[in-house]
C-alpha cells in the first residue's frame, strides 16, 4: 500500500490542485489531501469551509481522502504511514523554497520523500491568491475553479 499525502493550505481549492490530486491518485494506492492548520496564516476560508470544498472537487477520486493536520507534515505523514509527500512545482517561482522544505523535511524523516508534480500548462499561472483577487472584484472565475468553489467565493465576497 502506497500512500502519499498532499498537504497545502487550499485557499481555496483550484483547478491546479485537482490537475496535481489526479495525477497523484494515478500514481499511488491512496492520497489524502490535507489542509495544514496553520493559525498564523490569514485565509479567506476556515479550515471546515476548506474541507467541505476539498470532500466536494474529490469526491470522483475513489482513493482521495481528504483530511487536515496541525504541527509538523513529517509527523503526520509518519503517523499515516505515508511514504510520499506530494507538492506540485508550477514555475521556477516555486522551486527555491519547495527545494528548501523538501531537503528539510528530509532530514527530520529520511523515510518519507517529495514527489513534486508539475500541473498541466493552462494551470501553471493558477495560484488561490489570484483565484480571491479575481473574487475580490468580481471576475469571471470559471476558468479557475469549479462551481462549487465558485459559489463559495460570491457568497464570501458579498458580505
Ligand atoms: P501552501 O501554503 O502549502 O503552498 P497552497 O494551497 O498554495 O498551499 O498549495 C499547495 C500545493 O499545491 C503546493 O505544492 C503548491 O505548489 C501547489 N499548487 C498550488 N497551485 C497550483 C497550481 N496551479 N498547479 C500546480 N500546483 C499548484
Amino acid at each position: 500500500m502506497k500512500l502519499a499525502i498532499y498537504p497545502g493550505t487550499f485557499d481555496p481549492v483550484t483547478f491546479g490542485h485537482i490537475d496535481i490530486i489526479e495525477r497523484s491518485s494515478a500514481l499511488f494506492d491512496e492520497v489524502i489531501v490535507s489542509v495544514a492548520v496553520d493559525s498564523r496564516k490569514e485565509t479567506l476560508f476556515t479550515v471546515k469551509e476548506r474541507l467541505e470544498m476539498l470532500k466536494e472537487v474529490t469526491s470522483k477520486y475513489k482513493n482521495v481522502k481528504v483530511d487536515s493536520f496541525k504541527g509538523l507534515l513529517v509527523h503526520y505523514a509518519e503517523e499515516k504511514k505515508a511514504s510520499a509527500i506530494i507538492r506540485g512545482l508550477r514555475a521556477v517561482l516555486d522551486f527555491e523554497y519547495e527545494l528548501q522544505m523538501a531537503l528539510t523535511n528530509r532530514k527530520l524523516s529520511e523515510k518519507i520523500t517529495t514527489v513534486f508534480l508539475t500541473p498541466g500548462e493552462k494551470y501553471s499561472y493558477l495560484s488561490s491568491t489570484l483565484v480571491r483577487e479575481i473574487a475580490a472584484y468580481g471576475g469571471n472565475l470559471s476558468h479557475f475553479v469549479p462551481p462549487e468553489v465558485e459559489k463559495q467565493l460570491k457568497s464570501k465576497n458579498k458580505t
